[in-house]
């Protein structure tokens, strides 16, 4: 299982943690989180991006960190 860290963007492969939580719009939920090995943050499952199967029903909200006018650079 791969996991992606949000402090330093590390890939890394863990176990992961089985994590239980409850979402206001679907529910009950879980989810599995690792740890980064490098600052021991919380980091959420890393899914490869799957370029044979784009979702139709997704637009893009305007990202304060898009670094591109036409949306190409995955935000
Ligand atoms: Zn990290």
């Amino acid at each position: 299982m791969k996991f992606k860290c949000p402090e330093c963007s590390k890939l890394f492969e863990a176990e992961g943690t089985r994590i239980e939580y409850h979402s206001p719009i679907y529910g009950p939920c879980a989810k599995y989180v690792g740890y980064c090995p490098d600052c021991n943050v919380e980091s959420d499952e890393y899914r490869e991006p799957n370029p044979g199967k784009k979702s139709q029903n997704y637009e893009p909200v305007s990202s304060p960190g898009c670094c591109c006018s036409g949306g190409s650079c995955g935000f």
